[in-house]
Formats: C-alpha cells, structure tokens, sequence
C-alpha cells in the first residue's frame, strides 16, 4: 500500500509517525474511539498493538461503556514499549488506552516510536486528576505531542454546562486531598468520580444528586 501525506511524498516505511493525544473528563468516549480507530486501521491492513492500564474491567482489555472490547496489553510501569514494539515483526501504529496513567519514561518511548521507527502512536486519556491537575504523563504528552485533540461527547455537568474535569466524591463530599490514582474504596467511606464543569468543580458543588 503506498499512502502519500500532503506535505511530502516520501513513501510509508520511511516517513516519521505521528504521535496524536486525545484527551477528555471520563466517560467522554475515549476507549470508544480507541477501539473504533483499531478497527478501522485493521480494516486497512494495517497492524498494530493496543495497550491500556487501569482498565475499569480490572482485566487488561479495553472496554468502553458501549460494550465494544479488545484484546490489550497490560502496560505495567517496567513495561519498556520501545522494546515491546521490536517484538513484534510488524507494529504500523500503537493505540494507548488510560495513558494518563502511564510513566513518564513510556511517554518518552513513545515519541521514540514516532521519530526513530515510524509507528503512529495514538494515545487516549484524561488530562487531570480530581484536583484538576495535570497527570505527569498527560503532561508530558501535551508537551511532546504532534497533535491534540479534545474530546468532548455529550458528557455534562449536572447544570448542563459541558463536563470539563472529574471530581472525586468520597461519601458526598467533593475532595481535593489524596493519592492522585485511587481506585475502589478507601476504609469505610465508598469513592467514586463525577464530571462536573469548570465552575462547579471549582465550587465543590456536586448538584442536588450529588
Ligand atoms: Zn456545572
């Protein structure tokens, strides 16, 4: 297959990939969208691989709420992706589910990736932690990335003002305090996250239903 790019027409193989970021509060169809594009890249013939960490199934697939799946690698944090591509006899993109939660040092192998072997990386996650800070590898992404996009389907506060950032409830109370990757329960009291929009985030206000 001989696929040209507007700004050149230097042939697949030799071209550098593209590193893209899809970021979104939860529940913004982000695995979703990571399961289509791998179905739509495989229809093309093109092979790749799909990782994700965190996965909400607790096993290492992607699922996404609409009940699409995926056969995923578990990206623990030793997890060399650079090394793990070269296993493979042919990796023409890589698509990071939950990359928000990924190593510093994986992002920077996946800018490898894209400049020294040419695999399309396309990675997918959230931008911030419930105090509505940035994760340290979403950071670094939006910092090395070639392009970023934000998702934003549907998913809304409470008011209706489009949800921008995700709140950690433990009980009833929105908090702000505590390890930035916390998932379950902690002791007594049940966690959980909701999308809230900027201002009510910034509130503390999880609406009556909150
Ligand atoms: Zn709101």
């Amino acid at each position: 297959m001989t696929e040209l790019s507007a700004l050149s027409a230097v042939p697949v193989g030799s071209r550098d990939g593209v590193l893209r970021f899809y970021f979104g509060p939860m529940d913004c169809g982000k695995s979703t969208l990571a399961l289509q594009m791998n179905y739509n890249h495989r229809r093309q013939g093109r092979r790749g691989l799909v990782l994700t960490k965190h996965d909400r199934s607790g096993g290492p697939q992607v699922t996404s709420r609409i009940g699409l799946g995926s056969e995923a690698i578990e990206v623990v944090d030793d997890l060399d992706l650079v090394a793990l591509v070269r296993e493979h006899e042919r990796v023409d993109y890589v698509i990071c589910d939950e990359a928000c939660f990924y190593t510093v040092a994986q992002i920077e192998q996946l800018a490898d990736l894209t400049d020294h072997f040419g695999v399309d990386v396309y990675a997918f996650g959230l931008a911030s932690d419930f105090r509505s800070q940035m994760f340290p590898a979403a950071q670094r992404l939006f910092e090395l990335a070639d392009e970023i996009s934000r998702l934003q389907v549907e998913v809304l506060c409470w008011c209706g003002r489009p949800g921008r950032l995700n709140a950690r409830v433990v009980g009833d109370r929105l908090v702000r305090t505590g390890e930035q990757v916390m998932i379950g329960d902690t002791g007594d009291a049940p966690v959980r996250y909701q999308v809230l929009c900027r201002r009510h985030h910034r509130a503390g206000d999880l609406g009556a239903a909150g």
